[in-house]
């Protein structure tokens, strides 16, 4: 790996070295987003005249306005011009976010888009850092890491509560275009899946495998983020792999995924399955949106994200899910996935797909809305499917949700046995 030296004029030291430094909520001064206020990150491609070569606006308040320990939101704007620029590449700039922030000693960031998370440490602040200090950061390592596409860039961060309302519903309409060109796409009608290693540097033994029908379990990098990805840096992270020979068709096993997995994962996996939570599934670093985890006594699985700090049915919440089945590790019956493969009709389809989920958290059902329920019908499991998961409103056990399964006939109770 190149480690490109630049200069960024900010009061913190830069550099890789921080990458896996975790900033403990004793430690942190400020933080924002992760559930806990509004937060985005978007990456736009723009023309010439609109972008401004390293300019920096800060809208809100800054850090000597925020007292110690407090939470505010968050929005980061960063628009690129660059002849060569594609839309295409937002996405993977926009990935970009996360270890560019994580760069800096005494700033913290995880998961992505809508849902970021990011804390500055009191050593930071102690130190002089102020909120424009992560344009400074954005603005040289785009320019440095990708002269060919990024000619300018200017950043935009908001802290202001009301104005972060409207300016992130920019960013979903982004996220919902982004994700709308995927569409058409399936697992079948491509020759090639995508690598994703980027999350090496926390799991050394993690891959993801992106296909059309399955997003990265960090929901940010799509097959056409992956492509764009290696179309931008042929040798990085994101690597084509040809389908070739197909070993198990239900359970999505191909020798070309296997080789490349064993051997990007220090030789420590020697199979994987797409399509299932049962059987040597995909592993999972630390960033995944949403955890699945099996139900024995309903037959189904069920699902709780990020956001959702609650208890679960499995008798766990998220973050102690995520000490369970984290680290780049197979762990049969738990897995990381990004928010958007529950619509796939590719989603653990050797499990029974959609309909095998018996809970999940409401703000799910309401984050994913109409495409839950249009994946539902076209399952064949009908546009009532929906009302048939129980929630948090229903139960936190197996035994509290297990009679409003029976009530609703939910079809995960007359499936094969999940054991
Ligand atoms: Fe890549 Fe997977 Fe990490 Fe997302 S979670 S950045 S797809 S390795
Ligand atoms: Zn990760």
């Amino acid at each position: 790996i190149k480690l490109k030296i630049v200069d960024i004029p900010v009061p913190i030291t830069i550099g890789p070295a921080f990458e896996g430094e975790t900033i403990r909520k004793k430690d942190a001064y400020v933080e924002f987003g992760g559930g806990r206020s509004t937060s985005f990150e978007l990456v736009r491609m723009m023309s010439a005249d609109e972008v401004e070569d390293g300019k920096i606006e800060l809208i809100g308040p800054d850090i000597d306005e925020m007292p110690e320990g407090s939470v505010f939101p968050i929005g980061f704007m960063i628009d690129i011009y660059g002849r060569k620029m594609q839309e295409d590449f937002e996405g993977v700039l926009e990935r970009r976010v996360h270890y560019n922030i994580n760069y800096g000693e005494g700033l913290w960031h995880v998961a992505q888009r809508d849902m970021c998370w990011v804390r500055i440490s009191k050593g930071a602040k102690a130190a002089g850092f102020k909120i424009r200090d992560f344009g400074e950061i954005l603005i040289a390592k785009y320019k440095s890491d990708y002269p060919a596409i990024v000619d300018r860039v200017q950043v935009t961060i908001v802290t202001d509560k009301d104005i972060i309302e409207e300016k992130i519903k920019i960013a979903r309409e982004k996220y919902k275009a982004r994700d709308a060109r995927l569409k058409g796409l399936t697992d079948e009608s491509v020759d090639v899946f995508y690598s994703c290693l980027l999350c090496q540097s926390f799991a050394p033994n993690h891959v993801c495998i992106v296909t059309p029908q399955r997003v990265g379990l960090c929901g940010a990098v799509s097959w056409l983020d992956a492509k764009a990805s290696n179309e931008i840096t042929p040798t990085g992270p994101n690597q084509p792999i040809p389908k070739g020979e197909c070993l198990d068709e239900a359970k999505g096993m191909w020798q070309s995924m296997n080789e490349f997995v064993y051997n990007s994962s220090n030789r420590t996996l020697e199979e994987v399955n797409l399509y299932t939570l049962m059987d040597r599934p995909m592993t999972s670093c630390g960033c995944f949106e949403a955890i699945l985890a099996i139900l024995p006594l309903c037959n189904g699985v069920m699902i709780t994200t990020r956001e959702h700090s609650g208890d679960t049915p499995c008798g766990m919440t998220f973050s102690t899910l995520a000490g369970t089945c984290g680290g780049g590790v197979q762990t049969p019956g738990f897995m990381g996935i990004g928010r958007t493969y529950l619509t796939s009709s590719k989603f653990i389809s050797a499990d029974g797909g959609l309909g095998r989920i018996v809970w999940m958290p409401k703000d799910l059902k309401e984050y994913l809305g109409q495409d839950l329920v249009d994946a539902a019908v076209a399952a064949g499991l009908g546009a009532d499917f929906v009302d048939k998961i129980a929630d948090e409103t229903v139960g936190i056990t197996e035994d509290e949700i297990l009679p409003f399964l029976e009530e609703k006939q939910h079809p995960a109770l007359t499936m094969k046995p999940l054991m």
